[in-house]
C-alpha cells in the first residue's frame, strides 16, 4: 500500500528543488510518481513547481482518466505516461527545461559522448530524442523507444526527462545530467571535449562491475566499445 500523503509531501519537496535551481521557468515542468491500482499521482497544468500544495496534486488512471483532482494535470501526461507504460521498474518521472542541456540541444549539439566517468556509470549515455512539439502526443511517441534503455533523455528543442525509483532519484538524475551539460560547456569554452578513451571505458566498465555500480557490458554497448580480450 502507497503513504500517498507521503508521496505527496516528497512531490512538493522535489518541485521546490527543481524551480529553486532554475530546471524550469514560471509554470513548466511536471512531475509523477506512480500509486498502486494503476493510478499515477501527477502535477497539476499552470500551476509553479515552487508553489504547489500537497492537495493541488492530480491522480490520474494509466489511460490518463482524471480520477481525484481539484484541478486538471499537466499536459505532458502522455509523456508520463508513456514513460511508466515502457519502464515497469520505475515509479517517479521528472520532466524539466534546464537551460544548460537545453542548449546543447538547440545549438543541435548531442551529450551523448563518453566523457565524465561518473555519467557514464549512471547513465551509460544521454541521447537526445527528435524533435515533437511539447505537449503533443507525438513529445510521448519520440521517448517511447529510448526510455526502455536510457533513465535520461534530452527531448529535442525542449528539455529533459528523468525516471528512478523515487522522485528523489528521478530529481538527482536531472542534476546529473544539467551539471554534465554545463562541464562540457566550460570544457569546450576552454578548448575541446575529450572523450574517454577505449581503454579507460574498459577500465571503468570492470570498477563499476566489481563495485556493484553497474554492469560493465551496459558501460561498453553504450559507449560502443570491445569488451577487454582478456575478459
Ligand atoms: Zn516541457
Amino acid at each position: 500500500m502507497d503513504n500517498e500523503w507521503h508521496i505527496r509531501k516528497e512531490m512538493i519537496e522535489i518541485g521546490k528543488r527543481v524551480y529553486d535551481k532554475g530546471f524550469v521557468a514560471a509554470t513548466d515542468g511536471n512531475l509523477s510518481h506512480r500509486l498502486s491500482g494503476d493510478r499515477v499521482l501527477i502535477t497539476p497544468s499552470g500551476f509553479c513547481l515552487g508553489e504547489m500544495q500537497p492537495t493541488d496534486l492530480a491522480v490520474v488512471n494509466m489511460t490518463g482518466r482524471l480520477l481525484t483532482a481539484p484541478h486538471q494535470p499537466t499536459s505532458e501526461l502522455p509523456l508520463h505516461l508513456t514513460a511508466y507504460r515502457n519502464r515497469p521498474d520505475i515509479n517517479a518521472v521528472v520532466h524539466a527545461h534546464p537551460p544548460t542541456a537545453n542548449a546543447f540541444s538547440f545549438a543541435g549539439e548531442s551529450l551523448e559522448q563518453c566523457v565524465i566517468p561518473e555519467v557514464v556509470v549512471g547513465f551509460g549515455t544521454i541521447p537526445t530524442t527528435a524533435y515533437a512539439t511539447p505537449s503533443s502526443d507525438e513529445g510521448a511517441q519520440v521517448i517511447a523507444e529510448l526510455i526502455r534503455d536510457h533513465d535520461g533523455l534530452i527531448l529535442q528543442r525542449h528539455g529533459t526527462v528523468t525516471v528512478g525509483g523515487c522522485l528523489r532519484d528521478a530529481y538527482f538524475k536531472l542534476e546529473k545530467i544539467e551539471h554534465a551539460a554545463h562541464i562540457t560547456l566550460l570544457a569546450r569554452l576552454l578548448g575541446k571535449v575529450i572523450p574517454l578513451s577505449d581503454n579507460e571505458l574498459r577500465r571503468l566498465g570492470q570498477v563499476s562491475e566489481r563495485m556493484g555500480w553497474g554492469s560493465a557490458e551496459g558501460i561498453y554497448q553504450a559507449c560502443k566499445v570491445n569488451p577487454p580480450s582478456n575478459g
